[in-house]
């Protein structure tokens, strides 16, 4: 079936106890055995499985063409349930621009617990093979990348990955599987922050892990996400689902919006760089190009006159709502250096923003004001 369809009715079925066509929420930490001792529902307690969770893992798990997946209460809790499912001694490889809180987990959890963590450009193919160790068991993907937009060849990094018998992991939050299909290309685990695009609505907080194959790591991941239990509610799953629904959808107005305020901030004299892989001249567009369907809804732009200016520009935005996080309806602008703080790698001038579903030309308007 074509990832609309499954969009739409992977993970669902009408209720049989009611026939309800929307899933009802199930509320219940714990199911009643039957006289056999087994549990006819296949659900015994709430840590451990739920229907409202199952159906969203069965979703995603369809759209991204994996085995299996597994629901976490965030995007962060989803990552750590991969990375502690490495043992302690293991090297792990990062993009130098990993998502803040990916970097923030490697080095004030993951380093201290026992893991090694390398950085490096992993757009430079050639700077991702010299940075493997003999004990390199993953390699952490994000494309593209935040905030600057960077294009990594996802089947040249799985290749590299193979060769040194290491498994690859792609956060796929920006592109969402109606994009990018990480799995397709090589990876052997794509990751989401649900919180963004999933989601959709800016309601709602959970992670997912799906993987390729339903191995014995994915059952370390499942079994992290049991024991740690950093579950999310029923609620959350069911919002999450419903998000599912319209992400096809949502995805490609989203796009289609990015674009033309793309091509108008490139246009602009006030927007000294854009960062958009569907610009000409992106260094990351021919990559772009062969692993996404389109480029996706987050553009990043860079102003003169450093941090001051930008949030300036920021605070004149009448329609954009400045504000962290993205992937929802409404459009937002965000000054990352300043979220991200110290240690940031962040341009000072750089500007964010996650187009949402708005009419692009009032976007465009918005922004044509408060750049002046
Ligand atoms: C937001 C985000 C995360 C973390 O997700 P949370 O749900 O906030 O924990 C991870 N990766 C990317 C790319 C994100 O944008």
């Amino acid at each position: 079936m074509r990832i609309e369809t499954l969009a739409v009715r992977a993970g669902r079925r009408p209720d049989p106890a009611t026939g309800a066509v929307a899933p009802p929420i199930v509320l219940s930490t714990t199911f009643e055995r039957a006289g056999d001792g087994s549990y006819p529902g296949g659900y015994v307690y709430s840590r451990t499985g739920n229907p409202n969770r199952g159906a969203l893992e069965s979703c995603l798990a369809a759209l991204e063409g994996g085995e299996a997946a597994a629901a976490l209460a965030s995007g962060q809790a989803a990552a750590l349930a991969v990375f502690l499912s490495l043992a302690p001694g293991d090297h792990v490889l990062l993009p130098e621009d990993a998502y803040h809180g990916t970097a923030r987990l490697a080095r004030e959890i993951l380093v201290p617990w026992g893991l090694e963590a390398t950085f490096a450009d992993l757009t430079d193919l050639g700077a991702a093979e010299r940075s493997l160790r003999p004990n390199t068991r993953l390699i952490w993907a994000e494309t593209p990348s935040n905030p600057l937009l960077k294009v990594t060849d996802l089947a040249g990094l799985a290749g590299i990955a193979k060769g040194a018998g290491a498994r690859l992991a792609c956060d796929n939050t920006w592109a969402t599987p109606i994009l990018q299909r990480p799995l397709a290309l090589g990876a052997d685990l794509a990751v989401h922050a649900a919180t963004k695009y999933i989601g959709g609505h800016s309601d709602l907080t959970l992670g997912i892990v799906v993987a390729k194959r339903d191995d014995a790591f994915f059952q370390r991941v499942r079994a992290r996400q049991h024991t740690s239990g950093a579950v999310p509610s029923p609620f959350d799953c069911w919002l999450a689902l419903r998000g599912a629904e319209t992400l096809p959808v949502r995805m490609r107005a989203h796009s289609e919006g990015a674009q033309r305020v793309a091509e108008f901030l490139a246009a602009h004299p006030a927007a000294e760089r854009v960062h958009y892989p569907g610009l000409p001249g992106h260094p990351g567009r021919e990559t772009a190009m062969r692993q996404m369907s389109l480029p996706g809804g987050m553009v990043s732009f860079e102003v003169g006159g450093g941090a001051e200016r930008a949030l300036a520009v920021a605070a004149g935005c009448r329609l954009f709502t400045q504000a962290t996080s993205l992937g929802g309806n409404e459009s937002l602008i965000e000054h990352r250096a300043s979220v991200e703080g110290s240690g940031t790698r962040t341009p000072p001038g750089l500007l964010r923003l996650s187009v949402g579903l708005e009419h692009p030309d009032d976007l465009i308007e918005d922004l044509k004001q408060a750049l002046g």
